[in-house]
């Protein structure tokens, strides 16, 4: 499923109403740190790509972030190529897709890495503060802390969805394009 483009002008709104968990940290750490390592700037540009993020568009985001800590120059040396790369403009010209879910849970992030799935890589207390931030709390909350106990986290994610919009979603979590898709349809209508 296509999703229309959308424009770097509300790429932050989007960001705070209709990206998943997984992507929001991430997008919150890179305006935070003006840096990603590349397990969180892979995981995050094919979702912009796939949420209709122009090539030309990306760049300009990422390079305004990265350039505040690297410079233009390293920004257009080292890491333009990579974002070039995932859009298909690069060495084997594959037009890389975004991660599923199921991919982003079995992924093992390391130390000052911000990919992976916060239902299954954050501690209890940072997920909890991250829905908070969200606007999820009382029943939803504890709702979706069980099943993150037992460790169904695309469910404990359909959860936040539906705290979050105020409407059921029968499909189910299973891609990070497809809650953003999702949730654009629950806030257009
Ligand atoms: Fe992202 Fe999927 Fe985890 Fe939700 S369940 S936070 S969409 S990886």
């Amino acid at each position: 499923q296509e999703s229309s483009e959308i424009s770097l002008r509300d790429i932050d709104r989007l960001a705070n109403n209709s990206f998943p968990p997984c992507m929001r940290h991430l997008f919150e750490k890179l305006r935070e740190d003006h840096h990603l390592k590349h397990g969180g700037r892979m995981q995050l540009s094919l979702f912009l790509k796939g949420v209709g993020l122009k090539l030309e568009d990306a760049l300009t985001f990422w390079k305004a972030e990265f350039s505040q800590k690297v410079g233009t120059e390293r920004f257009d040396k080292e890491y333009a190529y990579s974002i070039r790369h995932n859009y298909g403009k690069e060495g084997k010209r594959t037009d890389y897709t975004p991660y599923s879910c199921q991919k982003i849970i079995s992924s093992t992030p390391g130390v000052g890495d911000h990919h992976g799935c916060p239902y299954r890589h954050f501690s209890e207390e940072n997920l909890r503060a991250a829905l908070t931030k969200m606007g999820v709390g009382g029943h939803a909350m504890d709702d979706i802390m069980q099943k993150v106990q037992t460790r169904h986290y695309q469910l404990a994610c359909t959860l936040t969805f539906e705290a979050v919009h105020g409407i059921s979603c029968d499909t189910g979590v299973n891609h990070p394009n497809q809650y953003f898709i999702e949730s654009r349809k629950a806030l257009e209508l």
